[in-house]
C-alpha cells in the first residue's frame, strides 16, 4: 500500500513569490523606464508595498476572487505590481497584446469578461477607440502618475494609477487558496478564427519561475541583472517578472524603448548580465553594436525564443561578442519556456561551428516537461533527428483546455503544438517549421526554417522569409524573401549560387525577391500569412 506524505501542504502562489523577496531581498533594486520617458528605480520591499495599495485598491472598487483585469503595458514597474496585486489576491491577471487588430483586443477583453484596464499613456488612442466596444470594463487605469496622464475627455471610469492607489494602506492580508486557481490569462495571436485563451494556475507560474532560474535554463540568480525584452503582455515575459525575486536577482524593465540603441544603452548603464528576448529584437540590436563597433561589457547571456534563433546569429554573440545564446521553444499554451539549450559538457570539445548548430536547435525538455513527435496517425517516431511530425508536449505547466471551451485540448493526455519538429538521440528539438508554413513540395517537405537559416548566414541578408507558394506542377515551391543589409548588393543569382551549396538542390528557392521590409506581428515574428496573401500566386 502507498503510504501518504507526511509534509505540509502549503501552495505555490504568486504572492509568496513577491513576500519572499520582499522578506530577503528586500534592498534589491528594481530599475523601469517610465513610459514618459526617465528610469524609475525602487526596491522588492517597495514593489511588494505597493503591490497590496494596488490589492486594495481594486477591492475598494468592488472586485473579488474570480475577477478579470486587463492590461494594456509595456515591462515597467507598475505592471509588475499588477501582476502581484491581481493574481495575488486571487484575480485572474489578462495580459493584452496592443499589437493585436482592435477588433481582435475587443474580442478577447469581452470574452475574458474583463472589468477593469490597466493601460499605459501610449495606448491612450488605443483605448479611446475600444472603450465603447467593451461594455464590462468599469475602471480604465492609466499606469501614471497625475502629471503624465495623456488626454482622454469622455472616457468614463478614467482613473490615474498613482491617484488610485495613494489612499489605501500598505498592509493586505494575501489570501490562501488552491495553487490550481487560474492566475493570469493570456490569448493566442489567432493568426487563424478568433484568438483563444490559456489560463495559467498559480502553481504552473510557480514552478515555471523556479525552473527558469535553473542553471541549465536561463539561469539566473542573486548575482544578475536582467533585462526582460520579451513583453509583459505576451506569455508572461517568459515568467522572468516571477523568476528574478524568487532568487533576489536586479531587474530592469525597458517599458516601451525597445530599439537596438536603447537597448544597447540600457544593458551598458544597468550593467545588464541576462536578457531574454525573440531573434528580431537581437538582430537589430546587433545591428547597431556592429554598426558603430560596440561591445557589451556586462552582459553574458541571452535568452532566445518565440522564433528560430538563425545559427549565424548565434556565432555572432558567442564568438565576437562573448555573449552565450541560450535558444528555448514554448507557446501561449506553455506558460512560458519548455525547452532550452545549451552546450551540454559532451559538446564542449566539437568545433565552434558544430556548438551554433546545436545551440540553433530548440533544445532540451525542462524538467517538467515531455514531449514527442508523431507521425499522422499518432505513433511515436523516433528520436534520431531526422523522422520529423508533429510536436506534442505535456507538463506541469502545459495547457488543458483553452478558456471558457468545454472541450479538452489534449490528445491522450498530449498538447498538439501544431509545430513540425525532430528529436535527436540526446533530446535536442528541434522546431522545423509550423504546420502551416511548411512547404510541401512534390509530397516532400521543405523546411522553410531551415532555408531562412542558411539564407542569413550570408554576408548580405538583413532578413529572410521563405513561404510556401502554389505551383501548378509542385503543388507548392518555396519563395525567398530578403531584406538586404544596408549599403549591400547581394543578387538573387549570388543567393542561389550559395543557397545550392548549402542545401538539397530540389530546396533551392524557385525565385528570389529583394524587399524593403518584412511584415513583423504583434509577438515579433514575420508574419507569413501576410506574405502568402501577397506574393502566394506569384508561380501561378
Ligand atoms: P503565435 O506565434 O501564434 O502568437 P505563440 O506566441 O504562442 O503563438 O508562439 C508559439 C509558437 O512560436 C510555437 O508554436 C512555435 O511555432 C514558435 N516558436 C516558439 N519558439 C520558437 C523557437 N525557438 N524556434 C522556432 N519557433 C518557435
Amino acid at each position: 500500500m502507498l503510504q501518504p506524505g507526511l509534509m505540509m501542504d502549503r501552495p505555490l502562489l504568486v504572492s509568496g513569490i513577491i513576500e519572499h523577496a520582499a522578506g530577503q531581498f528586500g534592498d534589491v533594486e528594481i530599475v523601469s523606464r517610465e513610459t514618459h520617458g526617465p528610469l524609475f528605480r525602487y526596491t522588492y520591499a517597495q514593489c511588494a508595498a505597493r503591490s497590496r495599495k494596488l490589492a486594495n485598491a481594486l477591492q475598494a472598487l468592488g472586485l473579488g476572487p474570480g475577477s478579470a483585469i486587463g492590461s494594456i503595458a509595456w515591462n515597467n514597474h507598475r505592471h509588475m505590481e499588477a501582476y502581484y496585486a491581481v493574481s495575488g489576491s486571487g484575480m485572474v491577471m489578462h495580459t493584452c497584446n496592443p499589437r493585436l487588430a482592435p477588433d481582435q483586443l475587443i474580442y478577447i477583453i469581452n470574452h475574458a469578461e474583463d472589468e477593469v484596464m490597466l493601460f499605459d499613456a501610449t495606448f491612450a488612442p488605443l483605448v479611446k477607440g475600444i472603450a465603447t466596444h467593451c461594455p464590462k470594463v468599469k475602471a480604465w487605469v492609466c499606469l501614471s502618475d497625475a502629471a503624465n496622464m495623456p488626454a482622454l475627455e469622455g472616457l468614463t471610469g478614467l482613473h490615474c494609477y498613482e491617484d488610485l492607489i495613494a489612499p489605501h494602506p500598505e498592509h493586505y492580508d494575501w489570501p490562501d487558496f488552491d495553487e490550481r486557481t487560474g492566475a493570469a490569462l493570456c490569448y493566442t495571436s489567432g493568426t487563424t478564427g478568433h484568438p483563444k485563451g490559456a489560463m495559467y494556475s498559480h502553481r504552473a507560474i510557480v514552478l515555471n519561475a523556479m525552473s527558469g532560474c535553473m542553471p541549465g535554463v536561463i539561469g539566473i540568480s542573486a548575482l544578475d541583472t536582467v533585462l526582460p525584452v520579451v513583453p509583459m503582455f505576451h506569455i508572461n515575459a517568459w515568467c522572468i517578472p516571477y523568476a528574478t525575486p524568487i532568487v533576489g536577482a536586479r531587474l530592469v524593465l525597458p517599458g516601451p524603448r525597445l530599439d537596438g540603441p536603447s537597448l544597447y544603452e540600457l544593458m551598458e548603464t544597468e550593467r545588464v548580465t541576462i536578457s531574454a528576448g525573440v531573434p528580431t529584437i537581437w538582430m537589430a540590436l546587433m545591428q547597431h553594436v556592429e554598426q558603430h563597433k560596440l561591445k557589451f561589457s556586462s552582459m553574458r547571456r541571452t535568452a532566445v525564443g518565440g522564433s528560430a534563433m538563425p545559427q549565424a546569429l548565434i556565432a555572432k554573440f558567442r564568438d565576437d561578442y562573448a555573449v552565450e545564446v541560450r535558444h528555448g521553444w514554448g507557446m501561449t499554451e506553455t506558460t512560458a519556456a519548455a525547452t532550452m539549450g545549451f552546450i551540454t559538457p559532451k559538446d564542449q570539445n566539437l568545433p565552434r561551428d558544430q556548438q551554433h548548430a546545436l545551440l540553433a536547435k530548440q533544445g532540451m525538455s525542462l524538467f517538467g516537461i515531455d514531449l514527442k513527435v508523431v507521425d499522422d496517425n499518432g505513433a511515436t517516431l523516433p528520436r534520431d533527428g531526422v523522422s520529423q511530425g508533429e510536436l506534442m508536449v505535456r507538463g506541469q505547466w502545459v495547457m488543458s483546455r483553452y478558456y471558457k471551451s468545454e472541450q479538452s485540448a489534449l490528445i491522450d493526455g498530449w498538447f498538439p503544438t501544431g509545430d513540425i519538429a525532430t528529436i535527436d538521440a540526446s533530446g535536442r528539438m528541434q522546431i522545423r517549421d509550423r504546420s502551416k508554413d511548411v512547404i510541401k513540395s512534390g509530397g516532400e517537405w521543405i523546411s522553410s526554417i531551415d532555408l531562412e537559416n542558411t539564407a542569413l548566414q550570408h554576408p548580405g541578408v538583413a532578413m529572410a522569409a521563405v513561404i510556401g507558394v502554389r505551383h501548378p506542377k509542385w503543388e507548392e515551391r518555396p519563395l525567398l524573401l530578403i531584406v538586404r543589409k544596408p549599403d549591400t548588393s547581394v543578387s538573387r543569382e549570388d543567393l542561389l549560387a550559395f543557397l545550392a551549396e548549402r542545401v538539397a538542390k530540389w530546396w533551392v528557392p524557385d525565385e528570389v525577391l529583394f524587399v524593403d521590409t518584412l511584415p513583423v506581428g504583434g509577438t515579433g515574428k514575420v508574419q507569413k500569412n501576410e506574405l502568402r496573401k501577397l506574393y502566394g500566386g506569384v508561380f501561378s
